[in-house]
């Protein structure tokens, strides 16, 4: 009876809401009764422009953007805007704050460098064998710098930083990549916020920027036209061909987000459905989590088990249980749950049962 039921803890590409997945069905091969599918229809179509309007709308409703922000949307992924960001953003300066909180943050650091001198700022420490990571207060960022760039939720290591920045007369870029839509942010802390689909958003394919319209004319002349955010905004995110089918997926998994009751919603059932699994794993020493509570990501749980060689057996065993894709990234090892809006809590009480069944097991 446990295989009934699959529940994908991918990091992404990740699960989405069943419902939209049912309507997408239903509609793939005859979209609004014109005998097209979506995927076969012009994005200069009237009805395709409305999808992307009405995207743009639902963000806007959403997070709540002022209108002094803009938003586009292109290809190219977030690794697209590690490159994005400094063509478009550094101007005359020739410095720019890198925060380094994990893998992510740090290889933005280090594409940066082809453009400018990364003043890489290490924020996470280990003590105890917990890994600490700095307050915003004690970030020692660099007044001479463009934007200090972070990462407010590191996916592979399961790192998070919830605190909202507060630096005055600096431009915060965020890679809000496995973050956006989990919670409510206060959008006008930022200058800039990008985050690719494939967690929170939709299908893969497409990225969002969320962009305060006064840091629009600060591009380099050698910035490529398809990442230049005012050539992308001038042809209405559609300088090329956009992904229209990552597009109107995403519209639907933002109007079920609106359902839900919106990202106050959201949040409140995301850290409710995290610390279930901390509190499991923190109640017993053969499971470990070894980051600091303040700074544990609500959207990716990771762990180990303390013996090793169950591993292997984890993961096969989990699979059959109907929970798939728990393996951590490589450069961490372990174990990785990914929780994103989409996951019920059904999921997560059928995996803290799985560890527990686990547990009893193999514990010596
Ligand atoms: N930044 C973060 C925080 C991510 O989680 C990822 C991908 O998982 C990336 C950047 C890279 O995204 P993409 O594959 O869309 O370039």
């Amino acid at each position: 009876k446990n295989k009934d039921v699959v529940y994908n803890f991918s990091a992404g590409p990740s699960m989405l809401p069943k419902e939209v997945l049912k309507k997408v069905q239903m509609e793939l091969c005859n979209w609004k009764n014109s005998g097209k599918s979506i995927i076969e229809v012009s994005h200069r179509s009237q009805d395709f422009e409305l999808v992307l309007e009405e995207l743009e709308y639902n963000f806007r409703f959403l997070l709540n953007i002022p209108k002094n922000y803009k938003i586009i949307f292109c290809h190219g992924g977030a690794r697209g805007q590690f490159s994005a960001i400094p063509l478009n953003l550094l101007g005359n300066y020739t410095n720019a704050d890198y925060i380094n909180s994990g893998h992510w943050s740090y290889a933005a650091a280090v594409e940066s460098r082809k453009y400018c001198t990364p003043n890489i700022i290490n924020i996470k420490n280990k003590c105890n064998k917990k890994i600490l990571i700095f307050s915003m207060n004690d970030w020692k960022i660099n007044s001479k710098s463009a934007y200090l760039h972070y990462c407010p939720n590191e996916t592979i290591e399961g790192i998070a930083i919830h605190e909202e920045p507060n630096f005055e007369n600096t431009v915060i870029v965020g890679d809000f990549s496995s973050t956006l839509l989990s919670r409510v942010i206060d959008v006008r802390k930022y200058g800039v916020i990008y985050a690719s689909f494939q967690k929170n958003i939709g299908p893969s394919g497409t990225t969002v920027i969320i962009i305060r319209e006064d840091l629009l004319h600060r591009s380099k002349s050698i910035c490529p036209s398809i990442l230049n955010y005012s050539k992308l905004l001038q042809s209405n995110s559609m300088f090329n061909t956009p992904t229209t089918f990552s597009i109107y997926v995403s519209n639907l998994v933002l109007k079920w987000i609106k359902k839900k009751g919106g990202l106050k919603e959201i949040e409140k059932k995301n850290q409710e459905k995290a610390n279930l699994i901390y509190e499991m794993i923190d109640n017993t020493d053969f499971y470990v989590n070894n980051i600091i509570e303040n700074n544990r990501s609500f959207m990716n749980v990771t762990f180990s088990i303390s013996n090793h060689s169950l591993n292997h057996l984890f993961l096969k065993e989990s699979y059959s249980f109907g929970l798939h894709c728990l393996k951590g990234h490589s450069i961490v090892g372990g174990f990785r749950a990914s929780i994103y809006n989409s996951m019920p809590k059904k999921g997560i009480i059928k995996l803290i049962k799985f560890m527990k069944i686990f547990k009893k097991k193999y514990k010596k």
